[in-house]
């Protein structure tokens, strides 16, 4: 049984890996300016008093919300503490809201769609946000679909388990992907995938690692993009063989801490105060 649990995680944390790979590679064509002039680190990292998210999903595709982490906090609670800590202890205090229930999220009808390219996935925001950020108040998009994400090449990412479009408030979830890698009925672990993923992929809408909120440390892992060099950081463009996700799930649980940020990444943020 532990044999299964290992390799199922082995799996899904090449998934995650390989995610991060394509969400960094894919950034929208320079010529398209779609962040506002409010969508950049500097502004959610000087002016922004409240960080939010807006949660879409389509009818088959929707995120997992029953499941509850240590006494009885939301799993959708990992995702808020994450955000809180990367926008704690700031010269202006930011509040933080994130849904908790699908009752707080957006149904937005079937799509029908096996593949989204970049071109697809900005069409699709476009018709189903609501919110846009301002100076003051700041949104980020969080859609969760099913199919598979195809690159500016055209090639199937069927390892790809979500993405930022660079340089943007705009996250995708790939539900496919995450059940394709969830044989079974462990929810907790697919509900901590996809929480996991969340964090990842709006580290990069923050502007980790070093693409917008500068480094206080040496941590960025420059070979591999936008990541971080610690290995226990959600940040770390890879994961596998050393760990794997069953033994992260456990120490995460065991540490009792529901930071998946690493302190390099945290320190990052405390001290860019521009
Ligand atoms: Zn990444
Ligand atoms: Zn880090």
């Amino acid at each position: 049984m532990m044999g299964k649990i290992r390799n199922l995680a082995f799996t899904i944390f090449s998934f995650l890996s390989l995610s991060l790979l394509s969400a960094c590679s894919d950034s929208s064509d320079g010529d398209i300016n779609i962040a506002s002039d409010f969508e950049n680190s500097r502004t959610y990292f000087s002016t922004s008093t409240s960080v939010e998210l807006e949660v879409v999903y389509e009818p088959d595709a929707a995120p997992l919300t029953e499941d509850t982490f240590g006494g009885g906090i939301p799993i959708w609670g990992i995702t808020q503490a994450n955000i809180e800590e990367v926008f704690s202890d700031r010269p202006l205090p930011v509040f933080v809201n994130v849904p908790t229930s699908l009752s707080q999220m957006t149904q937005v009808p079937t799509q029908n769609k096996t593949r989204w390219t970049v071109e697809d996935i900005l069409q699709f925001t476009d018709d189903f946000r609501r919110n846009r950020s301002s100076a003051i108040q700041t949104y980020f998009f969080v859609a969760f679909v099913n199919g598979i994400f195809v690159n500016n090449d055209g090639v199937e990412q069927p390892s790809t388990i979500g993405l930022n479009v660079t340089g943007t408030p705009i996250c995708f979830i790939f539900k496919d992907v995450v059940s394709a890698g969830s044989s079974g009925d462990n929810n907790a672990l697919v509900a901590f995938l996809e929480q996991s993923t969340l964090v990842h992929e709006l580290g990069h809408a923050f502007g980790y690692v070093n693409n917008g909120i500068p480094l206080a440390s040496d941590h960025w892992d420059e070979e591999n993009g936008a990541h971080c060099t610690n290995e226990n950081c959600v940040m770390f463009w890879l994961n596998e063989g050393v760990r794997n996700l069953t033994q992260f799930v456990e120490q995460y649980m065991d540490s009792g801490s529901l930071i998946l940020y690493g302190e390099e990444c945290i320190l990052d943020a405390r001290e860019y105060l521009p």
